[in-house]
């Protein structure tokens, strides 16, 4: 059985405004092609081409002003699932301010129908003009601009959309949306719409400031199904080799926590790149303030026997602290849980239980981080010595790391058990 898309026949918008009747078909179409409601992604824009969210059963998504293309642009190829549809809805305002998003779409042709509710103005704030406010709308409502409006169908089309139309006369559009959705790539579908409060108040004046109907279709594969299946992103030319083992069981967590200048984003790589030499998923992000060069320097690296979908890190399972910047950044992320790692300069009695060793002293500001980390993961048998000093040949400074490595690799016997 059918489950319906709409959750109520009670419309968000005003009194015979254009967007109703384009969601009503919208939904049937989605009904008629047999998508369920968890099967569409709605993304929608800020203004009133935005109010949809509620009244849909589908899942939505609503993003900042004119930026709904690039949303879901980036959930279709996150997806990538031809069991789900990516459906932006954007107004004319949202179209004109996000152009370049919705050309990206176009240009790689990504599988998602991006309709535009064009009522030749920006209805939320009161009917300014937007970028495709008609010169002979502008008229009407004497406004002293000559400019041209965009022709947004042509321009997706030239950019590479699989196809691309514009609805000048409202009425029963379903087949325009239903083409679109059975269409491989990216499809948009610009749809006049009437704005009975600040615009165009009937259909038979709409036709007569707007183009006319113009439907433009190519040939060509869709964006590639997804940036997941190209492998890991670490090395050009396939993926790694994978020859060393690992006894993480599920995932691990790691905070490296130093200071600009020690390396600490340059560690992070290597242990996730050792990582996924060990058979492992890997993910890292690095924080630092805007004037890289200065302060702490912070990454997380995630390493884990299954996919990561998610990359957050809230709770590591290991903070490795080596510079007071880094630990004072570090600190509030320590729970109950967490195994700390740090420079002995840094001993605190607050965490007694801590592994403090020299690696300052031992292999310098520039090798702490590096030392402090792989002696940990040495240590606790997570990842091989010769995994690690794989990761760091390839490596600009590979001679000085392994250097550190080994060193890391000696001082485990020193540590504390
Ligand atoms: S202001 Fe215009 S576009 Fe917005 S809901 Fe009202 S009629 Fe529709």
């Amino acid at each position: 059985m059918t489950q319906p898309i709409l959750v109520t026949k009670d419309m968000p918008f005003c009194p015979g405004c254009g967007h109703g009747v384009a969601v009503k078909n919208l939904a049937k179409a989605l009904e008629e092609a047999g998508f369920r409601p968890l099967d569409v992604i709605i993304v929608s824009d800020i203004g009133c081409a935005g109010l949809v969210d509620p009244i849909l059963a589908t899942h939505t998504i609503h993003g900042l002003h004119g930026r709904a293309p690039a949303l879901a642009l980036g959930v279709s190829l996150g997806l990538s699932n031809p069991g789900k549809k990516v459906v932006a809805i954007q107004g004319d305002g949202g179209a004109t301010i996000g152009l370049q998003h919705l050309l990206e779409a176009a240009r790689r042709n990504v599988d998602m129908v991006l309709i535009v509710l064009n009522n030749l103005l920006y209805g939320m704030t009161g009917g300014q003009m937007s970028g495709l406010s008609t010169q002979a709308f502008k008229a009407e409502k004497h406004v002293d601009d000559d400019t041209p409006p965009f022709d947004i169908v042509r321009l997706a089309h030239e950019a590479g959309a699989a196809g691309s139309a514009r609805i000048s006369a409202p009425g029963e559009f379903k087949a325009y949306f239903q083409e679109a959705l059975a269409t491989p790539g990216f499809s948009l579908i610009e749809v006049a719409c009437l704005c009975p409060s600040h615009g165009v108040k009937k259909l038979k004046e709409l036709a007569e400031v707007i183009p006319g109907d113009l439907k433009l279709s190519r040939q060509r594969p869709p964006a590639r199904a997804s940036y997941r299946d190209t492998g890991p992103l670490f090395e050009k030319g396939g993926p790694l080799p994978a020859p060393y083992s690992s006894c993480i069981r599920e995932r691990l967590g790691i905070v490296i926590a130093g200071s600009a200048g020690g390396g600490v984003q340059s560690v992070a790589r290597l242990v996730a790149n050792a990582g996924i030499r060990s058979g492992l998923h890997a993910t890292m992000k690095g924080e630092y303030p805007i004037t890289v060069g200065t302060g702490f320097s912070l990454a997380e690296v995630i390493l884990s026997r299954n996919r990561i979908h998610y990359t957050g890190l809230e709770a590591p399972d290991v903070i490795v602290a080596v510079t007071e910047d880094g630990m004072a950044k570090a600190r509030s992320r320590v729970k109950p849980n967490t195994a700390l790692v740090l420079d002995s300069a840094l001993r605190d009695a607050a965490f007694p239980d801590a592994l403090y060793g020299n690696f300052h002293k031992e292999a310098g500001k520039q090798g702490a981080a590096l030392a402090a980390a792989a002696s940990w993961l040495i240590r606790e048998g997570l990842l091989e010595r010769e995994a690690l000093l794989e990761a760091a040949r390839g490596h600009q400074h590979g001679e000085a790391l392994m250097e550190v490595i080994e060193k890391a690799a000696g001082m485990v016997r020193g540590l504390p058990v």
